[in-house]
């Protein structure tokens, strides 16, 4: 079979562990436990087209300040995206600040990366009473292939149900 390596980038406690629970094991849990390094979860998935694909998705953990640099990515973090086909981007929609990290981090690999799609997830689609971002603010971020709004607790754009 074949297999796709998706890694999950973003800036700490937007959702990143949550979201790969919720697709890989249909479960959420109020807790947070810092993600420490990497962890690795596989999932086998259907095409369109009839072909079976396994998805190994690495949880990469909150996103080193120096990955927020233009032109710096770590050395840690290069080692993690090795041989990946492509990133999934996660910011959490009620708190702005983890969309401009998402900018940074963007930014700073579609510049080393170009030819590995970057999809931006805005994740706590479920908290709409506190969300914070607004359409406009995603226009300028560079090197996305594509932008959903996920929620890891109600399963929106996540779980197939
Ligand atoms: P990570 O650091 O990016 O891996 O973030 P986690 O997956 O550990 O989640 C951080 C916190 O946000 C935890 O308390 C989760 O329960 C919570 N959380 C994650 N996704 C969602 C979501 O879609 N909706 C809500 N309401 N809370 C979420
Ligand atoms: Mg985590």
């Amino acid at each position: 079979m074949r297999a796709r390596k998706v890694c999950m980038i973003g800036d700490f406690a937007v959702g990143k562990t949550s979201l790969v629970s919720r697709f890989v094991h249909s479960t959420f849990g109020e807790g947070y436990l810092t993600t420490v390094g990497v962890k690795v979860d596989t999932k086998v998935i259907r095409l369109p087209s009839g072909d079976d694909i396994k998805l190994v998705i690495w949880d990469i953990e909150g996103a080193d300040p120096a990955d927020r640099e233009p032109d710096s990515i770590s050395s840690r973090m290069k080692t993690y995206l090795q041989g990946a086909d492509g990133i999934l981007l996660v910011a959490d929609g009620t708190r702005p600040g983890t969309l401009e990290v998402a900018r940074q981090i963007g930014g700073a690999f579609a510049t080393e990366y170009g030819d590995i799609p970057i999809v931006l997830l805005l994740n706590k689609s479920d908290l709409a009473e506190q969300w914070q971002v607004d359409e406009g603010q995603l226009k300028d971020i560079d090197g996305l292939t594509q932008c959903f709004t996920t929620s890891a607790l109600s399963g929106e754009n996540v779980a197939r149900t």
